[in-house]
């Protein structure tokens, strides 16, 4: 297969395919060329009016919550069964736009979509309650219970940097409890998730349960945020738009969910067993040109073995290969744009400005496309600010510790706590140190294994609740007690 000639690129709404009203759109990008992928539907609040209606129509009419769960899972899994057909279009459709390896939407975020829909489609039919025993009400016995009901409207905003499986990532959870969504793809990836309303409507899900509305996020967004139809919104992004979102959300108290950003520390331990160490540690801090909210780019070695670790990260850094995402060869892709390029390029010659030492990588490519090189700094101190901030591109920094006091210090020395990872074949040093860490998840011995079945959010200011897991799905449901006095 080679790349697409043409994206879906309206939205979706009401089980119907509709340009934005105004007819405006925007040009999305390829960010390895800088060619124009795909004009997409530039909506604006009337657009978002629309798709609330359709949502909340579908939910209040109740065709969709009362279904029986089975049902609703029965169609989660036709969803999974579409996505694997047509798996290689959409690992294509996301190299495309991401610019990222076609290797990498292979491995990672097509089996994880599939997996993650199939996942919640067996929680459909399982929401269950309980059975509370009290000692009674004014000398009369009860029966108590309760019953998980389906929250209502879901806006669920999503990034770019893995738009199809975060956005299924809300979407399965969501549709699982049985609430109707509205979906707002990135601006800079909504090729993929807007290819997935098409499967939707091939899958046969009601009209008005999954809408898509495309655009810019201060409009589009915005107005989805505020919108008095919407009663949960579910937000993956950055900490900056999160606290907005939390302050538009909370004069209605809408229930929120989270997911922002991270300066993920991975601590290596003196007796790590060191080539695997560099491979996870590597993989941390390039994977999807370290365009991940766990990317770790904090890399805290013990002393005794840091001087290996900076070459060898050194190392792992220039034998990355560059280029065209659709190439086998191709090892890293290009950052999503210009601008983010842009800001990447002056953090990493803030680094070297606050005296951070350089050992691989560090500049922009001229070429067409936003590449940046694979970048590693040695001899990073916690005030420089490519040891505060999120980059959110392949560069990480290397900084010694002398004691497992130390380490855990220079860890939770951020705003952020959303994940870590820890290298020790000692099995109670992993255990000691992992509830020391002020963080969402911790990986021992690895780089975030993540799964549908385990829960992924963060602490401080990487965000509130979790997606992914039970926990997810309770998220979109209220929880009711019925009491009845016998
Ligand atoms: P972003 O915050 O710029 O945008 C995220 C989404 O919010 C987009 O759809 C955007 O259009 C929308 N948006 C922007 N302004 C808005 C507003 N005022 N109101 C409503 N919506 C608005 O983030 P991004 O650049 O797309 O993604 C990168 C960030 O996401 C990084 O900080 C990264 O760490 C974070 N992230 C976190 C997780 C996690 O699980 N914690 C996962 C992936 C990415």
């Amino acid at each position: 297969m080679s790349a697409p000639t043409s994206y879906p690129s309206r939205n979706f709404i009401a089980g119907e395919w509709r340009a934005a009203i105004s007819g405006a759109t925007f040009a999305k990008l390829a960010p390895t060329s800088g060619a124009v992928l795909a004009e997409v539907a530039n909506s604006s609040a009337a657009d978002v009016d629309a798709a609330v209606a359709a949502a909340r129509v579908q939910f209040d009419g109740g065709e969709w919550s009362r279904l029986p769960g089975a049902e609703r899972g029965r169609l989660l899994n036709k969803l999974a069964d579409l996505l694997a057909r047509d798996a290689e279009r959409f690992a294509h459709i996301l190299a495309m736009e991401q610019g990222r390896p076609l290797m990498e939407m292979r491995m990672l975020d097509l089996p994880m979509s599939i997996d993650t829909l199939r996942y919640f489609a067996g929680w459909a039919d399982k929401l269950e309650g309980r059975q509370i025993p009290t000692a009674g009400f004014m000398g009369r016995p009860t029966l108590n219970y309760t019953i998980r009901e389906a929250i209502g409207v879901a806006a669920l905003i999503v990034p770019w940097n893995a738009p199809l499986m975060i956005g299924i990532w809300k979407l399965a959870p969501a549709l699982a409890a049985g609430c109707t969504v509205v979906l707002k793809p990135s601006e800079d990836a909504p090729l993929a998730l807007t290819a997935l309303a098409g499967l939707a409507a091939e899958a046969g899900f009601p009209a008005g349960v999954f809408n898509l509305v495309n655009g810019m996020g201060p409009e589009a967004g915005a107005t989805l945020v505020k919108h008095p139809g919407v009663d949960k919104i579910s937000f993956t992004g950055s900490t900056e738009v999160g606290r907005i979102i939390a302050r538009e959300a909370a004069p209605l108290f809408k229930r929120l969910t989270l997911e922002l950003g991270g300066k993920a520390p991975q601590i290596i331990c003196a007796d790590a067993n060191l080539d695997a160490a560099i491979m996870g540690v590597a993989m941390g801090l390039f994977v999807n040109q370290g365009q991940t909210c766990a990317a770790g780019t904090r890399i805290l070695v013990h002393r005794s073995r840091y001087d290996d670790v900076v070459g060898a990260l050194a190392g792992a850094a220039k034998s990355v290969t560059l280029g065209d995402p659709l190439d086998a060869n191709t090892r890293m892709g290009a950052l999503i744009n210009a601008r983010h390029r842009d800001r990447v390029a002056a953090l990493i010659q803030s680094g070297i400005a606050e005296g951070a030492a350089l050992v691989a990588g560090g500049e922009a490519l001229p070429e067409n496309g936003f590449f940046v090189r694979p970048t590693v700094f040695a001899g990073g101190t916690p005030q420089m600010r490519i040891m505060r901030e999120e980059i959110f591109g392949p560069v990480g920094v290397v900084v010694p510790f002398d004691s497992d006091e130390e380490a855990v210090q220079l860890a939770n020395d951020t705003p952020f706590g959303l994940s870590a990872s820890l290298w020790t074949q000692d099995i109670a040093r992993a255990h000691t140190l992992a509830p020391k860490l002020r963080v969402g998840a911790v990986a021992i011995n690895g780089w975030s294994p993540l799964d549908a079945r385990l829960p992924w959010g963060g602490y401080k200011d990487s965000g509130v609740g979790r997606d992914l897991s039970r926990t997810a799905l309770d998220a979109y449901t209220e929880e009711k007690v019925v009491s009845v006095v016998m």
